[in-house]
Protein backbone atom coordinates (compact mmCIF):
# COMPACT_ATOMS: atom_id res chain seq x y z
CA UNK A 1 0.00 0.00 0.00
CA UNK A 2 1.22 3.39 -0.39
CA UNK A 3 2.04 5.91 2.02
CA UNK A 4 -1.61 8.13 1.47
CA UNK A 5 -3.40 4.41 1.30
CA UNK A 6 -1.85 3.54 5.17
CA UNK A 7 -2.96 7.44 6.29
CA UNK A 8 -6.75 6.82 4.81
CA UNK A 9 -7.01 3.30 6.55
CA UNK A 10 -5.88 4.44 9.75
CA UNK A 11 -8.38 7.85 9.49
CA UNK A 12 -10.69 5.03 9.02
CA UNK A 13 -9.99 3.24 11.60
CA UNK A 14 -9.06 6.19 14.52
CA UNK A 15 -12.55 7.71 16.49
CA UNK A 16 -12.92 11.32 14.96
CA UNK A 17 -11.81 12.85 18.99
CA UNK A 18 -8.44 11.12 18.71
CA UNK A 19 -5.86 13.07 17.07
CA UNK A 20 -3.37 10.70 15.01
CA UNK A 21 0.23 12.04 14.91
CA UNK A 22 2.14 11.36 11.58
CA UNK A 23 5.92 10.29 12.88
CA UNK A 24 7.97 11.47 10.59
CA UNK A 25 11.41 10.70 12.03
CA UNK A 26 14.06 9.23 9.57
CA UNK A 27 12.02 9.86 6.44
CA UNK A 28 12.79 11.94 3.77
CA UNK A 29 11.03 15.41 2.91
CA UNK A 30 9.13 13.76 -0.43
CA UNK A 31 7.49 11.04 1.80
CA UNK A 32 6.11 13.78 4.37
CA UNK A 33 5.27 16.36 1.53
CA UNK A 34 2.73 12.88 -0.01
CA UNK A 35 1.33 13.13 3.14
CA UNK A 36 1.19 17.06 3.35
CA UNK A 37 -0.77 17.11 -0.03
CA UNK A 38 -3.38 14.20 1.57
CA UNK A 39 -4.55 17.08 3.80
CA UNK A 40 -2.77 15.81 6.03
CA UNK A 41 -0.41 18.68 8.44
CA UNK A 42 0.33 16.93 12.09
CA UNK A 43 3.85 15.62 12.16
CA UNK A 44 6.35 13.79 14.93
CA UNK A 45 9.79 14.32 15.40
CA UNK A 46 12.09 13.17 17.84
CA UNK A 47 15.58 14.65 17.23
CA UNK A 48 16.09 18.30 17.06
CA UNK A 49 18.43 17.99 14.69
CA UNK A 50 16.40 16.31 11.92
CA UNK A 51 13.78 18.72 12.17
CA UNK A 52 15.25 21.97 12.15
CA UNK A 53 16.78 20.75 8.89
CA UNK A 54 13.24 19.30 7.56
CA UNK A 55 11.15 21.88 9.21
CA UNK A 56 12.15 25.29 6.42
CA UNK A 57 11.95 22.83 3.88
CA UNK A 58 8.26 21.94 4.17
CA UNK A 59 5.31 24.25 4.28
CA UNK A 60 4.78 26.74 7.34
CA UNK A 61 1.10 25.27 8.37
CA UNK A 62 2.52 22.30 9.88
CA UNK A 63 1.97 21.52 13.19
CA UNK A 64 5.21 19.59 14.79
CA UNK A 65 4.51 17.65 17.47
CA UNK A 66 7.97 16.97 19.45
CA UNK A 67 7.90 13.58 21.16
CA UNK A 68 11.76 12.84 21.68
CA UNK A 69 14.41 13.45 24.94
CA UNK A 70 14.79 17.11 24.74
CA UNK A 71 18.25 18.73 25.93
CA UNK A 72 17.45 22.07 27.35
CA UNK A 73 20.61 23.35 25.33
CA UNK A 74 18.26 22.86 22.27
CA UNK A 75 15.46 24.14 23.51
CA UNK A 76 15.76 27.28 21.83
CA UNK A 77 15.91 25.67 18.12
CA UNK A 78 12.40 24.57 18.24
CA UNK A 79 10.99 27.08 20.17
CA UNK A 80 10.04 29.75 17.51
CA UNK A 81 7.73 27.22 15.75
CA UNK A 82 7.03 24.06 17.72
CA UNK A 83 3.77 23.77 17.92
CA UNK A 84 3.45 20.83 21.00
CA UNK A 85 6.55 19.64 23.14
CA UNK A 86 5.28 16.02 23.98
CA UNK A 87 8.38 15.15 26.03
CA UNK A 88 8.62 16.97 29.10
CA UNK A 89 10.52 15.58 32.16
CA UNK A 90 12.12 17.28 34.10
CA UNK A 91 11.29 21.06 35.83
CA UNK A 92 14.41 22.04 34.32
CA UNK A 93 13.43 21.70 30.71
CA UNK A 94 10.22 23.22 31.20
CA UNK A 95 12.16 26.24 32.49
CA UNK A 96 14.10 26.44 29.56
CA UNK A 97 10.69 25.90 27.72
CA UNK A 98 9.09 28.64 29.11
CA UNK A 99 11.85 30.79 29.05
CA UNK A 100 12.65 30.48 24.78
CA UNK A 101 8.66 31.00 24.30
CA UNK A 102 8.70 33.76 25.90
CA UNK A 103 11.62 35.13 24.03
CA UNK A 104 9.19 34.14 20.91
CA UNK A 105 6.60 35.90 22.47
CA UNK A 106 4.68 32.38 22.11
CA UNK A 107 3.09 30.33 24.73
CA UNK A 108 4.32 26.41 23.84
CA UNK A 109 1.62 23.72 24.23
CA UNK A 110 3.47 20.78 26.51
CA UNK A 111 2.59 17.06 27.77
CA UNK A 112 4.10 15.56 30.85
CA UNK A 113 6.23 12.69 29.51
CA UNK A 114 5.59 9.63 32.25
CA UNK A 115 6.92 6.67 32.71
CA UNK A 116 4.64 3.66 32.80
CA UNK A 117 6.87 1.01 31.08
CA UNK A 118 8.58 -1.92 32.58
CA UNK A 119 11.68 -1.17 30.41
CA UNK A 120 14.57 0.24 32.03
CA UNK A 121 15.89 2.45 29.72
CA UNK A 122 12.83 4.98 29.02
CA UNK A 123 12.57 8.22 29.97
CA UNK A 124 9.71 9.98 31.54
CA UNK A 125 8.54 10.98 35.36
CA UNK A 126 6.52 9.24 37.72
CA UNK A 127 3.28 10.63 39.78
CA UNK A 128 5.76 12.00 42.67
CA UNK A 129 8.23 13.73 40.13
CA UNK A 130 5.06 15.13 38.37
CA UNK A 131 3.53 16.43 41.52
CA UNK A 132 6.76 18.14 42.62
CA UNK A 133 6.64 20.02 39.30
CA UNK A 134 3.19 21.10 39.50
CA UNK A 135 3.71 22.23 43.33
CA UNK A 136 6.73 24.31 42.82
CA UNK A 137 6.39 27.89 43.06
CA UNK A 138 8.40 28.43 39.42
CA UNK A 139 5.54 26.19 37.77
CA UNK A 140 3.04 28.74 39.18
CA UNK A 141 5.27 31.40 38.06
CA UNK A 142 5.16 30.21 34.19
CA UNK A 143 3.00 32.32 31.98
CA UNK A 144 4.53 31.02 28.45
CA UNK A 145 3.84 27.48 28.72
CA UNK A 146 0.50 24.97 29.23
CA UNK A 147 0.64 21.49 30.10
CA UNK A 148 -1.96 20.39 28.40
CA UNK A 149 -1.84 16.65 29.44
CA UNK A 150 0.52 13.64 29.70
CA UNK A 151 2.18 11.74 27.24
CA UNK A 152 3.66 7.42 27.70
CA UNK A 153 5.31 4.97 26.45
CA UNK A 154 4.31 1.25 26.97
CA UNK A 155 6.48 -1.77 27.08
CA UNK A 156 7.68 -3.33 23.65
CA UNK A 157 6.06 -6.07 23.72
CA UNK A 158 3.69 -8.84 22.28
CA UNK A 159 1.87 -9.07 25.96
CA UNK A 160 -0.95 -7.11 25.22
CA UNK A 161 -2.36 -7.74 28.98
CA UNK A 162 0.76 -5.70 29.79
CA UNK A 163 0.65 -2.62 27.22
CA UNK A 164 -3.07 -2.39 28.62
CA UNK A 165 -2.16 -2.16 32.37
CA UNK A 166 0.38 0.38 31.77
CA UNK A 167 -2.10 2.52 29.69
CA UNK A 168 -4.21 1.96 32.26
CA UNK A 169 -1.96 3.76 34.63
CA UNK A 170 -1.54 6.82 32.48
CA UNK A 171 -5.09 7.35 32.50
CA UNK A 172 -5.46 6.85 36.14
CA UNK A 173 -2.56 9.39 36.17
CA UNK A 174 -3.80 11.86 34.00
CA UNK A 175 -6.89 10.99 36.45
CA UNK A 176 -5.40 12.35 39.49
CA UNK A 177 -3.27 15.31 37.47
CA UNK A 178 -6.71 16.52 36.53
CA UNK A 179 -8.61 16.48 39.71
CA UNK A 180 -5.40 17.67 41.47
CA UNK A 181 -4.41 20.37 39.31
CA UNK A 182 -6.14 21.48 36.45
CA UNK A 183 -10.11 20.52 36.99
CA UNK A 184 -10.61 24.31 36.17
CA UNK A 185 -8.55 24.22 32.88
CA UNK A 186 -9.89 22.93 30.04
CA UNK A 187 -6.89 22.64 27.80
CA UNK A 188 -5.54 20.02 30.44
CA UNK A 189 -7.44 17.33 27.90
CA UNK A 190 -4.80 14.97 26.15
CA UNK A 191 -3.61 11.31 26.87
CA UNK A 192 -1.04 10.72 23.88
CA UNK A 193 -0.53 7.03 23.80
CA UNK A 194 -0.32 4.60 21.54
CA UNK A 195 2.23 3.78 18.28
CA UNK A 196 1.81 1.45 15.53
CA UNK A 197 1.98 -1.64 17.01
CA UNK A 198 -0.26 -1.13 20.67
CA UNK A 199 -2.47 1.78 19.45
CA UNK A 200 -6.31 -0.11 19.19
CA UNK A 201 -5.40 -0.78 22.94
CA UNK A 202 -4.23 2.99 23.29
CA UNK A 203 -7.64 3.83 21.95
CA UNK A 204 -9.94 1.17 24.23
CA UNK A 205 -8.15 2.51 27.16
CA UNK A 206 -8.89 6.42 26.46
CA UNK A 207 -6.00 7.68 24.24
CA UNK A 208 -6.81 11.32 22.40
CA UNK A 209 -3.85 11.27 20.56
CA UNK A 210 -1.70 8.45 18.75
CA UNK A 211 1.34 8.73 17.22
CA UNK A 212 1.91 6.46 14.47
CA UNK A 213 5.36 5.91 12.36
CA UNK A 214 5.79 2.45 10.37
CA UNK A 215 2.38 2.01 10.08
CA UNK A 216 1.86 4.82 7.48
CA UNK A 217 5.40 5.43 6.51
CA UNK A 218 6.90 1.61 6.41
CA UNK A 219 9.36 -0.08 8.24
CA UNK A 220 12.60 2.67 9.35
C1 LIG B 1 9.10 6.58 16.87
C2 LIG B 1 8.11 6.98 17.90
C3 LIG B 1 6.75 6.73 17.70
C4 LIG B 1 6.19 6.01 16.50
O1 LIG B 1 6.57 4.67 16.51
P1 LIG B 1 6.01 3.64 15.42
O2 LIG B 1 6.19 2.32 16.09
O3 LIG B 1 6.87 3.82 14.21
O4 LIG B 1 4.59 3.97 15.15
C5 LIG B 1 5.86 7.17 18.68
N1 LIG B 1 6.28 7.82 19.78
C6 LIG B 1 7.59 8.06 20.02
C7 LIG B 1 7.97 8.78 21.27
C8 LIG B 1 8.54 7.66 19.08
O5 LIG B 1 9.84 7.90 19.31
Amino acid sequence: MSIKENLLKLKDQIPANVKLIAVSKTNPINKILEIYNAGYKIFGENRVQELIDKQPQLPADIEWHFIGHLQTNKVKYIAPFITMIESIDSLKLLKEVNSEAEKNNRVIDCLLEMYIATEESKFGLDLSEAFAILDSTEFKDMRNIRICGLMGMATYTDYTDIVRKEFKNLKLYFNQIKEKYFTDKSYFKEISMGMSGDYQIAIEEGSTMVRIGTAIFGDR
